[in-house]
């Protein structure tokens, strides 16, 4: 008999969109409605039975907790790169196996603004150095600027789809474009 829970629809989503432990310490305000939104979001997928890829959190496997904030040129190194590319590989098979086998992977969902899984917004600036012995530590900080590009993990993750022909589309989340975003699932799930 047919499992009436397998509806046979998928998204995979950038680890800390379920959890927020992953990310880098924020010392600011935390943007209440956003964090609700995200929560709306995930609640649509559960609710209509969607199956939930967590991807892993690339940045914490790294470094752990207790990092720093980055800048995308910090985190484009060959070896981390490499190690975003190993991270994904378990997922891409499975990706590729739901594929053969008729499931709907309904896209990717990366998070707009991180060096790592930014889609089309990611954070640059020239940030190197000691911290504690830098006079111009707050002249550096300011060079941080959001240019439109993808972060490192997802990068690596386009340019293995590319490489395999997966076509998913693959959504930036950032707090501008969440209601948006919504409302795209909640038309096509
Ligand atoms: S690396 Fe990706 S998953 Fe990890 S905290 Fe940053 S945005 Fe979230």
């Amino acid at each position: 008999m047919e499992n009436l829970n397998k509806n046979k629809k998928i998204i995979i989503i950038c680890h800390c969109l379920i959890n927020t432990n992953s990310k880098v310490y924020n010392f600011g305000i935390v943007k209440e409605d956003f964090e609700q939104r995200k929560k709306d979001l995930i609640n649509l997928f559960i609710n209509n039975n969607v199956g939930i890829i967590q991807l892993p959190c690339p940045e914490l496997t790294c470094y752990g907790c207790n990092r720093w904030g980055h800048v995308k040129e910090q985190f484009d190194t060959p070896h981390f790169r490499k190690t975003c590319k190993n991270l994904l590989e378990t997922y891409v098979d499975q990706i590729e196996d739901y594929i053969k086998n008729d499931f709907s992977i309904l896209g990717v969902i990366g998070i707009n603004g991180s060096p790592s899984c930014g889609v089309d917004k990611t954070c640059s600036g020239k940030w190197y150095g000691e911290l504690s012995s830098n006079e111009n530590l707050s002249n550096m900080l300011s060079s941080l600027t959001v240019v439109n590009e993808a972060g490192v993990f997802i990068e690596e993750l386009i340019s293995i789809f590319e490489i395999k022909n997966i076509k998913i589309p693959i959504l930036g989340l950032d707090s501008m474009n969440i209601n948006e975003i919504f409302k795209l699932f909640e038309s096509t799930i």
